[in-house]
């Protein structure tokens, strides 16, 4: 959805719909499966070289955990989606798909673990990862491997 700046009036304009799926346009390999449309409510307010978003954005996605490597349905619900887009110079409209698209992306959880995801939930591969930290450790001098021990504070 094309808007042109000069559309917008002083009060905004507020936009509300849905975009398909295939505004992502991921690999099937990226950790962000997108499985259906995502919903928008959008008050767009222009200012001098910058156009101001707030609203709310909701879609269905699967992530992949990054331990496992399984994915996991996750609802995003971003309620207070607030952002801004720099205008270049001349730049005349922008796509309201690419900037939700972004938004998304830029704000899906990254490389979390299926527990943090899923109540009452442990990743089949939890106790392996762990054990393989743990024998890390023990192989190491005391703080050698600062990721093992970072990694052990996240548990
Ligand atoms: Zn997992």
């Amino acid at each position: 959805m094309e808007i042109f700046i000069k559309d917008i009036p002083e009060e905004g304009l507020h936009e509300s719909g849905q975009f398909p799926a295939s505004i992502f346009d991921l690999s099937p390999e990226d950790s962000i499966r997108p499985m259906g449309a995502v919903f928008y409510d959008v008050h767009i307010h222009a200012f001098d070289g910058i156009i101001s978003f707030y609203g709310t954005l909701k879609g269905p996605f699967q992530l992949k955990c990054g331990t496992c490597l399984e994915y996991n349905d996750y609802e995003a619900d971003f309620p207070e989606w607030n952002s801004d887009l720099d205008l270049e110079e001349k730049q005349r409209s922008f796509l309201l798909e690419e900037v939700i698209r972004e938004e998304f992306i830029l704000n899906l959880p990254e490389h979390l673990r299926c527990d943090e995801l899923i109540e009452n939930h442990l990743c089949p591969k939890a106790e392996l990862v762990d054990r393989v930290l743990g024998s890390a450790e023990s192989d190491e001098e005391p703080g050698g491997n600062p990721d093992a021990w970072k990694a052990l504070d996240d548990l």
